[in-house]
């Protein structure tokens, strides 16, 4: 495995979070909060409607940060780190044994999720696999790839994207008939 268990599940719900920017908005309502979280596995302090919009806003910089080259993707996870005042702990909670958080229950969701995820990208950056990211390859889309698979075939962001691809491809097969 590439990564440590927790650091792989930040990254996938970064890229996730992230991805849910894209059209159609898939984050636009409590509800679909409390699904992410649920579906990722946070704990702490449950979601309110409080948390939905500073979410919602660090879904640009997270993919921005995603794709970032790795020079440029170094000052975004050292902001995050200075700006949340992020402390390494080791934490053991629930099934999960010994993990990093690096920030504590009571912060604000998207304070947890910024900081989960420049944790992860501290990994991502020193074992050089930010060649795991990369831009849907649907031409018309902004999405972003992880690809945590060991051959690295993911091409496309989302199950989305994936069928669309299938169906261009057919239509293209058609026509060529
Ligand atoms: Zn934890
Ligand atoms: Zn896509």
């Amino acid at each position: 495995m590439t990564f440590a268990h927790d650091t792989a599940e930040a990254l996938e719900s970064g890229v996730f979070l992230s991805n849910s920017e894209l059209e159609p908005d898939t984050l636009t309502s409590l509800d679909e909060l409390v699904e992410f979280f649920d579906r990722f596995g946070y704990t702490g302090r449950r979601p309110t409607s409080d948390d939905l919009e500073p979410v919602r806003a660090i879904r640009t910089p997270l993919r921005h940060l995603f794709l970032a080259s790795r020079d440029d993707a170094v000052p975004q996870i050292n902001a995050i780190l200075a700006e949340q005042h992020a402390l390494p702990q080791l934490v053991r909670h629930g099934e999960v044994d010994w993990h990093i958080h690096a920030t504590s229950d009571d912060q604000p969701l998207h304070v947890r999720i910024l900081v989960e995820t420049a944790m992860a990208m501290i990994d991502v950056i020193r074992s050089h696999e930010l060649q795991r990211f990369s831009r849907c390859a649907m031409d018309d889309c902004e999405g972003v790839v992880l690809d945590l698979s060991r051959n690295r075939s993911r091409k496309y962001c989302t199950v989305t994207c994936t069928n669309r691809a299938a169906q261009a491809a057919f239509r293209a097969r058609q026509s060529e008939d």
